[in-house]
């Protein structure tokens, strides 16, 4: 079994594409954010636009659909250019679409809910964590009750991501028996945004908004089959492009952080050539390669396989690492850049501060640790490693 199969020419081009509109397009709007304190919605859309007419957009959903279904591990190659950019702006170039949604969805509920954001007249955001359920996400109390021909959704939702400009969320909630997905608009009776509270990675392209739901009616046909499958799906994937995202803003910062060093005098020499400064550089560039190594294989497997348990577990284990890896090459970095590594015109103070979530979002570095203990100790090591 390839350990990490190189990329094909298509891939490459991809990747190669991805970086250029990334420092073409994008690193000049981060210094713009960066002294201005925030984000022009304005411009963001024209960058949108732009990305799309590049071809940035949706790559990851079926040829049916007129998009270029490409592997994951094109979509980990594009996603790790992403992660160069800060405050968000990556997502511009790693637009995914909904694919676990168009593969869950039914027919009718392909055409009525998923056909608008296929013509990218709106978003769709997921709405799963509550305030009394994040990691433990069996433990969500919000209910959804039969009634008729309806459901009715109640309970309130936390941190949902993109929730300020999305027209259709995707609610997790508890029916008698089981967990179930449900499509609800934004516009629904009953659907209230109630907080958009701010975060350290802010000023940042996309809000994370806190939702009420009060006696939200939902027809039944708005549910989800099999709704727990398709957010063990999404889950998966988006950890192994934030694993993605991860190395990409930590290749960034050793770039940065080595030019310094190389320019950099201190007591008649560059401080390269001190070993405090280049030592923690050697280290990060050991342990970069070792998580990029770690992600590509994961994406790998999973294109062997869409849904193996073994690959589930070195997703998690590319999460875990390229999130703890990248934030601690962000520290270094920040340090050997001194003082102006700590002003916020500086793009490694933007990286220190963003990648925190890494270790966070789509289920912490402990939730990682749980998921391949949990492997271990049910198949051994071997399936892993072999
Ligand atoms: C910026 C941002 C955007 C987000 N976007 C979304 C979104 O779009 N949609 C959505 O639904 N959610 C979203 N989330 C929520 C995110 O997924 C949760 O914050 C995350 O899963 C952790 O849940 P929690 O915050 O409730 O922490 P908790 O689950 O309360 O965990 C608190 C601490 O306890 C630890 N812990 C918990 N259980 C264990 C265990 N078994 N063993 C060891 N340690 C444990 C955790 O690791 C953590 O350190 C977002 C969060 C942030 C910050």
């Amino acid at each position: 079994m390839p350990v990490v199969p190189g990329l094909d020419a298509e891939a490459a081009e991809w990747q190669e594409r991805a970086r250029r509109f990334v420092e073409e397009e994008l690193y000049p709007v981060e210094q713009q954010i960066a002294e201005s304190g925030a984000v022009d919605t304005e411009e963001i859309r024209a960058l949108r636009r732009r990305a799309r007419e590049t071809g940035f957009s949706h790559y990851n959903l079926p040829r049916e659909l007129g998009c270029a279904d490409l592997p994951l591990l094109s979509q980990v190659a594009i996603e790790e250019q992403a992660g160069r950019a800060t405050n968000g702006l990556g997502f511009i170039v790693a637009d995914r679409g909904p694919r676990e949604l168009v593969e869950l969805a039914t027919d009718d509920q392909l055409e009525r809910w998923l056909r608008p954001v296929l013509r990218r007249e709106t978003v769709e955001a997921w709405a799963v964590t509550e305030p009394g359920a994040g990691s433990d996400v069996g433990g969500i109390a919000a209910t959804a009750t039969r009634d008729g021909d309806d459901w009715v959704l109640d309970g309130e939702k936390w941190f949902v991501t993109g929730g300020d400009h999305a027209g259709l969320f995707v609610v997790l909630a508890r029916t008698e028996d089981e967990q179930a997905l449900f499509l609800v608009a934004r516009d629904a009776p009953g659907l209230e945004i109630v907080r958009r509270p701010h975060f350290m990675h802010d000023p940042y392209i996309d809000g994370h908004v806190e939702l009420l739901l009060r006696s939200c009616r939902v027809p039944d046909r708005d549910r989800l089959p099999r709704g727990d499958d398709g957010a063990r799906r999404w889950f998966t994937i988006e950890r192994l492009m934030i694993a993605a995202r991860c190395c990409g803003a930590a290749a960034r910062l050793l770039e940065l952080a080595s030019e310094w060093a190389a320019g950099r005098e201190a007591f008649g020499r560059p401080i390269s050539e001190h070993q405090g400064v280049s030592f923690p550089l050697a280290d990060s560039l050991t342990e970069l390669l070792a998580a990029r190594l770690l992600t590509y294989h994961a994406a790998h497997e999973l294109d062997a396989n869409p849904s193996p348990s073994v690959a589930h577990g070195k997703v998690a284990m590319a999460k875990l690492y390229a999130s703890e890896t990248a934030n601690r090459i962000a520290d270094r970095a920040l340090q050997v850049f001194g003082g102006r590594g700590y002003m916020t015109e500086h793009p490694v103070e933007r990286h220190f501060r963003e990648l925190r979530v890494d270790r966070i979002w789509e289920g912490t570095s402990e939730i990682q640790r749980v998921i391949i203990a949990r492997g271990l100790f049910k198949r051994g090591a071997e399936p892993y490693l072999e």
